[in-house]
């Protein structure tokens, strides 16, 4: 296993942030990520698990053995006539394997097309977008154990899958490497339009006959013309969770606030974010050259040569805000590292 010093993790994070790994390496298979665990032992240093880096806000250097996730590979382990069991590499790029699922007619993850990031990565938050989250199509997950270096297979309740939430953010944060994981997708796919603008747009596009692939491009056109591109302009996309509060908090607030959006979930009234911060004003803020996007008021950027620790104090100064106003609390979707 190669071990490089002092690497620059600048074009390894989607905010362009440029801290560096006191130690580095890739990891291409199991065996790696366990003699990794190794190295780090015998250098004193802990572990940071690293996928494509478009979910962490680095504010300072990491002083650990920051291990990439290049373990590859799609192999089918199981199959009936209604579905298909993809056995799948923590390393392969979520929006490949997404591709994949749709070039071979596999349906369930066309509404997540273009998130970026790994397939490790996905348990973590439980990523999700268009009405679609990754526990409806989870099927189970391998992962080191990083003191007893034992590989354990997590089962989809083990995972605790919840709205940007798994037990990965929690009890088990810092304490596993997941290396593989297994999703189950439909051979006789179902369609999930219902969404955001998903209708209108295959509408816009003409489709007649609806497919996954013509899912997957209805929502690639939609995020390609909302979300600015983290190689143009720096960023983790939606930087703060929506929050869900109780319906009585809900009703003074709309007495308040008439337009105040809300949906009904099972915990309470779930809140769109960005509202709360676009009539707060912080929608399009800029200071020096980090800020909230002009268009996305949830998407915190920078501009180029920000640092992440004035993002973070960013953050910090909208949370107290929102707080203040609203009485609400906005939890980071980001990982603040
Ligand atoms: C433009 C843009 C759009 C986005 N849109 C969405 C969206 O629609 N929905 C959504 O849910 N998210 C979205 N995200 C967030 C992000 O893409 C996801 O959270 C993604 O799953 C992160 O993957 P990653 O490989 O980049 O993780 P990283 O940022 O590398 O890591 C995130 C966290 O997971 C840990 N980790 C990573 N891999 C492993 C592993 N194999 N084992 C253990 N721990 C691991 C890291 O240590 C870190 O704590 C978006 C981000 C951007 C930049």
């Amino acid at each position: 296993m190669n071990i490089q010093k002092n690497v620059s993790l600048k074009e390894l994070n989607t905010f362009g942030i440029d801290k560096k790994a006191t130690f580095y390496a890739e990891a291409h298979n199991s065996q790696e990520v366990i003699e990794a665990i190794t190295q780090a032992e015998q250098l004193g240093v802990g572990i940071f698990i690293l996928g494509g880096g478009s979910n962490i806000l680095l504010t300072k250097d990491i002083d650990a053995l920051v291990l990439k996730m290049n373990i590859k590979g799609i192999d089918t382990v199981a199959e009936d006539e209604q579905y298909v069991y993809l056995k799948v590499g923590a390393g392969e790029v979520w929006h490949d394997f997404v591709q994949y699922c749709i070039a071979h007619g596999y349906g369930g993850v066309e509404n997540l097309s273009l998130i970026p990031g790994t397939v490790g990565a996905s348990p973590m938050q439980n990523i999700g977008a268009y009405g679609v989250e990754i526990k409806d199509v989870f099927e189970s997950l391998e992962a080191v154990h990083m003191q007893t270096k034992f590989l354990k297979t997590f089962s989809h309740a083990a995972c605790r899958f919840g709205y940007r939430e798994s037990i990965f953010k929690n009890e088990a944060k810092g304490k596993y490497i997941i290396t593989h994981v297994t999703f189950r997708l439909s051979k006789q796919p179902t369609f999930n339009t219902e969404y955001g603008a998903i209708k209108a747009t295959l509408d816009e596009m003409g489709i007649k006959k609806l497919d996954i692939q013509s899912i997957s491009k209805a929502v690639i056109a939609i995020r390609q013309s909302k979300l600015p591109d983290p190689a143009v302009i720096g960023n983790a996309a939606s930087f703060f969770k929506n929050p869900t509060i109780s319906p009585i908090h809900y009703e003074a607030l709309k007495q308040e606030h008439p337009s105040i959006p809300g949906f009904k979930t099972e915990k309470g009234i779930k809140v769109p974010a960005a509202w709360l911060l676009e009539q707060a004003g912080w929608k399009g803020k800029t200071f020096g050259n980090i800020g909230v996007h002009k268009d996305q008021p949830l998407v915190l950027v920078n501009y180029g040569g920000g640092e992440g620790e004035a993002i973070k104090q960013l953050s910090q100064d909208i949370q107290r805000d929102i707080l203040r106003r609203y009485n609400i609390q906005l939890q980071p979707e980001v990982n603040v590292v």
